[in-house]
Formats: structure tokens, C-alpha cells, sequence
């Protein structure tokens, strides 16, 4: 299949022939025409499968053929993303895909995240914008302002869709919808989509084509999964020794806390490895040079957060470290998924040590993986694992404690972990050592089900 064939038009063309595509991807034969047409689009597709260019292509299209924006405050397409380095390198793509339309046809592409000043952006809205993409709360800044109104949204894109839909976004994001018009096309993009968001994602689509590429071996990227054993206080150690065995050029460690990446890309630095932290409380200008530094290869090891495990396409990232493994198992999919993009193979290694040894494989299991162990000589873990207590009634996988059975026996109830609310109003117990399970907001459908446009 070509790009023309999707009915791409010359301009946009002559743009994809200046990045050297050949063929548009599987996720982009899929979604390009569906798109085109005005529907909706619910698409999980593998990180690095080229679905940016799947939504920001037909949507350039669109609003072209739609003809010039009216005058005031409005917006036609929206973009909403969960980090501000997404947003910029989203920003940066539309920029490029539209360089050789005509002077008329023009678009104008703000993007719209917190962390920076929010003047300029007040001010570049003036007059309004074609596309905005923006991280939910910024927006929601600029709309208290009056800067911008979504009354005129005709296309909406979540991108990274899960991720927006999990609490900490959730009120925002419930608040933006609240303001979009009900007749708009909406298109949900992300590499994994948990079952508890399923609810969510058909309330918020209308009769929406469902694109999902396989992610069967040959079709999925070309990603080394290696875990080392190791003890804690050891890991840094570990990564050096690595680093400089395998003569990796270029390594993003994922660690837990923003403490962390600024302590292990200290220690890096120091001992001849140069390194940058990048997490969600720096200035939004240190987060933009680290990134920067690291993809221009002036630092050799960027340390992050998770803030940096989406989305974000560094070209020839050839090494991921989990130093401290992520929380749940679609965001290993995540992390491990900023290397073997495009084509290219990667390595992603995961640090385990005897307290994260049963959570590992937790991860395994759920992503239907086994990866093998390994241990550096000289750096072989000496702390041990602790078996589990054997299941003796009570609370599963917990022993009920001598001041659970005082309490039992005074007619109170155990100490165990108290059943948090949800926002569906029904209880869950997280116990110690269980993933603690997302939480999803919820919102009503935008029109009864069934109820076409
Ligand atoms: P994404 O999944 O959108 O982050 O894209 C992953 C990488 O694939 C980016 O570096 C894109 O520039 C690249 N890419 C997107 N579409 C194509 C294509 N049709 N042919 C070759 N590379 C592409």
C-alpha cells in the first residue's frame, strides 16, 4: 500500500517523501482512511508503530479541505497528551507533515503544556488555532483565562489514551469533555488499553472502528529482554559495569523517585559516565535541555522518571534499564518500548532484587513473558527472599496477627488494610505486596447508546 492510495494529498506527500517513508505502517493504512471519512477511531497499536503520524495526517487533511477557521477564540482539533515532552515532539511532527502546504491553507499548531510561563501561550491564541495540543491542566488554565473556548472542537485525540483516563487526570480530563461539542470525531490511540478503561473508551466514542494490530512475535519490536539479579544497594555498580562491558552509548535508566535520578545520575557522572536526571518537579526548561543533551548524545545516560515512558521517540535508543521496576505491567510495555523503534532492535534490562523478585513476576506473567536470570560475577545478590507465610485462613496470603485475633476476640474487626471507595461507589482491598490496581474515572456516555450522529 502507498501513501496516496489512503488519499493523502500532494503537499503532505511531499512531506513524507522528505522523512524518507516509503509505506505508511499497518497502524496507519488502518486508521489514515478511517479517519479521512470523519469516524471514530479506538486504535492500540505497539509504541514506535508510527501512530502519530496514523491521527496528525488526516487531521492535517481535514482541516485543510474544512477551509479557513472562523474568527474568536476557537480551536478545531485538539490533542491531549499526558507529558509536556510528548506534546512538544507531537507539536514538532504536525509542524513538519505541514511545511509545504500553501500559504492559505496554513495551519496554525500551538502546543499548550504547564511548566512555562503562561503568557506567550495566552497571547499566541489570539485569533484562536487549528490544532492545540496541550496537557489537560495547562488547557484547562487557558480556558479560565478566556484565552481559548472548545466550543468548535470537530476532532479530539487522546493520545497515550489510557493514561489520561487513570486518576490524576481524571478530573481534568472529565472537565475538558464537559466542554467539547457532542458532534465531534473522537480518536483514542494508545499501546495498551486495561480492561477498566473499555467502559470509558465507548462512552466517550461514537460507533468507533476498533484497530488493533497484532502483536504477534514477527509483527512486535525487535526488543532483548534480559533481568539481572542483584542487591540494592549494588544496582549502580551493576549499571556502571554494564554500561561499560557492553559499551552502550546511549541508556535511559528508569528509576522510582525523582530523588533517585538525580542521585544515580550523580553517581554516574562521578565516576566518568555522563548522565542527566529528568523527572516531573524539574523546570520545564531543565526537563527540555536534559532531554535535548541526551538525544544530541552530550550525556550518555539519561536517568527518569516516568514521566519520560511515554510516547517520547528518541531515534536509536539502543539500551532501557529498569533500575527500580515500574508499578504495573503495562508500564514495562511502556518503558521497554522507547527502544526498538522503527525498526531498530533494543535491549531493555530490569534490575531485580530479592524484595522485587515476586513483582517481576507479576510483570512476566501479565505480559506473558519469561525471561531468564541473570547475575554479573562479582555482583551476585547476597540478600535472600523470604517465602511468603503459608496461607492459614483470614485474610488471603495474610496470617491473621495476634492483635487481629485480640480484636477478633473484643468483637472489632482486624487491622487489615481498610477497603478503599472507588469511583464506581464500590469497595476494593489492596493488600500488601498485590499491585495496587489502577483507578479509572468515569463519565456518562454523550448520547444514548446506539443513538447514531
Ligand atoms: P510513533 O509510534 O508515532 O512514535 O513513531 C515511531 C517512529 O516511526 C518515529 O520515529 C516516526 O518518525 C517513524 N515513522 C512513522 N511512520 C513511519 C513510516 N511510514 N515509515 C517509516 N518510519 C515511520
Amino acid at each position: 500500500m502507498s501513501f496516496s492510495s489512503l488519499g493523502l494529498s500532494a503537499p503532505i506527500l511531499q512531506a513524507l517523501t522528505g522523512r524518507g517513508y516509503v509505506a505508511p505502517t499497518p497502524i496507519q493504512s488502518a486508521a489514515i482512511p478511517v479517519i479521512l471519512r470523519g469516524g471514530d477511531v479506538w486504535a492500540s497499536a505497539q509504541t514506535g508503530s508510527g501512530k502519530t503520524a496514523a491521527f496528525v495526517l488526516p487531521i492535517i487533511e481535514r482541516l485543510v479541505a474544512d477551509g479557513p477557521r472562523g474568527r474568536g477564540r476557537f480551536v478545531r482539533a485538539l490533542i491531549l497528551v499526558p507529558t509536556r515532552e510528548l506534546a512538544a515532539q507531537i507539536t514538532g511532527e504536525i509542524q513538519d507533515y505541514s511545511q509545504h502546504l500553501s500559504q492559505d491553507a496554513a495551519l496554525k499548531t500551538l502546543v499548550a503544556v504547564g511548566g512555562v510561563s503562561i503568557n506567550p501561550q495566552m497571547m499566541a491564541l489570539g485569533g484562536g488555532a487549528d490544532i492545540i495540543v496541550a496537557t489537560p491542566g495547562r488547557l484547562l488554565d487557558l480556558i479560565d483565562h478566556n484565552a481559548v473556548s472548545l466550543s468548535h472542537v470537530a476532532t479530539l485525540v487522546l493520545d497515550e489514551a489510557d493514561r489520561l483516563f487513570a486518576l490524576g487526570f481524571a478530573d481534568e480530563l472529565a472537565r475538558v469533555i464537559a466542554l467539547l461539542p457532542v458532534r465531534r470525531q473522537s480518536l483514542l490511540f494508545s499501546a495498551t488499553f486495561p480492561p477498566a478503561v473499555w467502559k470509558l473508551a465507548e462512552n466517550l466514542l461514537l460507533n468507533p472502528t476498533r484497530i488493533e494490530m497484532p502483536s504477534a512475535p514477527a509483527d512486535a519490536p525487535d526488543i532483548q529482554q534480559r533481568a539481572f539479579e542483584v542487591d540494592v544497594p549494588m544496582r549502580t555498580q551493576l549499571l556502571r559495569n554494564l554500561i561499560e562491558l557492553n559499551g552502550w552509548t546511549r541508556v535511559l535508566v528508569f528509576v522510582a523517585t525523582k530523588y533517585a535520578t538525580e542521585h544515580v545520575a550523580e553517581k554516574l557522572t562521578r565516576a566518568g559516565i555522563p548522565a542527566a536526571a529528568l523527572h516531573g518537579e524539574q523546570s520545564q526548561g531543565a526537563r527540555t535541555q536534559a532531554l535535548a543533551d541526551f538525544k544530541a548524545s552530550k550525556v550518555r545516560v539519561l536517568v527518569a522518571t516516568d514521566v519520560a515512558s511515554r510516547g517520547i521517540d528518541i531515534a536509536s535508543l539502543p539500551v532501557v534499564v529498569n533500575y527500580d521496576l515500574p508499578r504495573s505491567p503495562d508500564d514495562y510495555t511502556h518503558r521497554i518500548g522507547r527502544t526498538g523503534r522503527a525498526g531498530e532492535s533494543g535491549v531493555a534490562v530490569s534490575f531485580i532484587s530479592a524484595e522485587t523478585d515476586a513483582h517481576f513476576r507479576l510483570i512476566e506473567k501479565r505480559n506473558m513473558l519469561s525471561i531468564e536470570r541473570e547475575q554479573l560475577p562479582g555482583l551476585e545478590p547476597l540478600e535472600t527472599i523470604v517465602p511468603a507465610p503459608p496461607q492459614t485462613g483470614g485474610i488471603k496470603g495474610k496470617r491473621k496477627s495476634k492483635k487481629d485475633k485480640l480484636r477478633e476476640a473484643a468483637g472489632l474487626p482486624p487491622t487489615a488494610p481498610a477497603p478503599r471507595a472507588t469511583t464506581d461507589g464500590t469497595q476494593k482491598t489492596v493488600r500488601p505486596g498485590q499491585e495496587e490496581p489502577k483507578e479509572y474515572f468515569s463519565w456518562s456516555p454523550r448520547m444514548p447508546p446506539g443513538r447514531r450522529r
